[in-house]
């Protein structure tokens, strides 16, 4: 799309420098162009409010070795209420891109209804190379580098790519042995003995599936006869795959970091997760035809799901592809100009801030119920949720219509929208 004219205060974002943060900036420019957004808020959500750089030693269990480790966290918009984000341990991580991951929580929150500002962290490290002992002292001492920063009434973590329960558990441990007291509303996303929220692990999972099944419903296409190809097999993957399977749908390909594996009839879901819980990996899994992780996308099916990393889905693959609908489970897996090729050809595109907003709401009712000392059952959980996410495909879809645009500029339209007129609404100070 081209500019009429050049966003306000694009001079300013040499600090965030990256191909992640560029993408997350084009979307705003381009949704705010769209809306006619005031120019003085547009240019305050270019830029987070906070961002926290650390670097830290970091010991590993052989006692020689000392690394230096960079860590982030990064607050987008304290407007809300208190920020709200993971925390993702990558050999990627980055200034550029937690900042492009803070914003995206912005959207997702304000878009869901939530009553948080957008939020992320990350270390740089491969988890993967670490053992426990060394992820609970990486986990440990980036906790107290951040300290003053998080809190449950100021900013609260949740697993991301490379943390999990176990870690949330560390990061609560941690603040509240610094406070003198039990803070389990410092994190969300911590495991149900330590105040965690039935259905949190799932939730970013099943909200995927919630709005694959409302997009199946618009397009036309029979959810339990559809073959879905999913790129990753995670704890988002892996959980649209289950449950996509036992609504009846065909996984007909699915991958993780190593590789990938296709089998046209549907790979036996159960049977893989047995597999992966033993091996660690898909590899060697003898239910289908090995693919490379890569290749997956490009499988013959329904319903893409990228639920791996960012940037996957780009102008040299995107022609490729066969679905009918992408539904982003991952953060920022495709690319401006991928996204362009696939709407021109027809794809329904469920944006991420959408389709992965499942995990935020149930970190929310996590954080509600440690608040009121109340705890929900997983039905009440589950049913709250799917309410919640097809309250806000309805309103994105309709809206969409409404201004004749795609899903995720009416997905940002709406976060934004709520955003700017919090903002106007309070005011500047002083
Ligand atoms: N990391 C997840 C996301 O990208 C969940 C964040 C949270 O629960 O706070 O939405």
């Amino acid at each position: 799309m081209t500019k009429t004219h050049e966003p306000p205060g694009s001079a300013a974002l040499l600090e965030w420098e990256s191909p992640m943060h560029e993408l997350a900036v084009a979307q705003l420019d381009r949704t705010a162009e769209r809306m006619g957004l005031d120019e003085n808020i547009w240019e305050r959500l270019r830029t987070p409010q906070r961002c926290l750089v650390v670097s830290f030693p970091f010991r590993r269990d052989n006692y020689d070795t000392v690394e230096t480790v960079f860590g982030y966290r990064v607050q987008h918009l304290l407007t809300m209420g208190p920020t709200k984000g993971g925390l993702r341990y990558d050999l990627d991580v980055g200034l550029g891109q937690v900042t492009a991951l803070a914003m995206w929580m912005t959207w997702k929150c304000a878009l869901m209804g939530l009553p948080f500002g957008g939020a992320k962290g990350g270390v740089r490290i491969d988890p993967r190379s670490c053992s426990s002992r060394e992820l609970q002292r990486v986990t440990r001492r980036y906790t107290s580098e951040i300290i003053d920063m998080i809190g449950p009434d100021r900013d609260i973590p949740a697993p991301d790519l490379g943390t999990d329960q176990q870690t949330m558990a560390w990061i609560l441990d941690t603040y509240s042995q610094q406070k003198g007291h039990a803070v389990p509303g410092v994190v969300t996303g911590k495991p149900i003995e330590v105040g965690g929220s039935q259905g949190r692990a799932e939730a970013t999972g099943r909200g995927v599936i919630s709005c694959t099944v409302d997009a199946c419903r618009e397009l036309g296409i029979d959810f339990s006869g559809a073959r879905i190809a999913i790129q990753g097999f995670g704890q988002v993957g892996a959980t649209a795959a289950r449950i996509a399977s036992h609504l009846g749908a065909r996984i007909v390909a699915i991958s993780d970091v190593k590789s990938g594996i296709v089998n046209e009839q549907g790979l036996d879901i159960a049977a893989l997760e047995a597999w992966v819980a033993e091996n660690r990996f898909i590899e060697g899994f003898p239910g289908g035809e090995t693919a490379s992780n890569v290749e997956v996308l490009e499988v013959p099916c329904e319903i893409l799901i990228p639920a791996a990393v960012q940037n996957q889905i780009t102008e040299t693959n995107a022609g490729r592809l066969h679905c009918r609908l992408l539904v982003e489970a991952a953060n920022g897996p495709t690319s401006l100009e991928a996204e362009s090729i696939l709407l021109d050809r027809g794809v329904l595109v469920i944006p991420d801030i959408l389709a992965n907003a499942g995990g935020v709401t149930v970190s929310y009712f996590e954080w509600v119920q440690g608040l009121q000392q109340f705890f929900w059952s997983e039905e009440e959980v589950n049913d709250r949720l799917i309410a919640l996410m097809q309250r806000a495909f309805r309103d994105v879809l309709d809206l969409s219509k409404a201004e004749n645009v795609d899903l995720r500029t009416a997905a940002m339209i709406r976060g934004i929208g709520r955003v700017a007129e919090a903002k106007r609404r309070r005011g500047v100070f002083p």
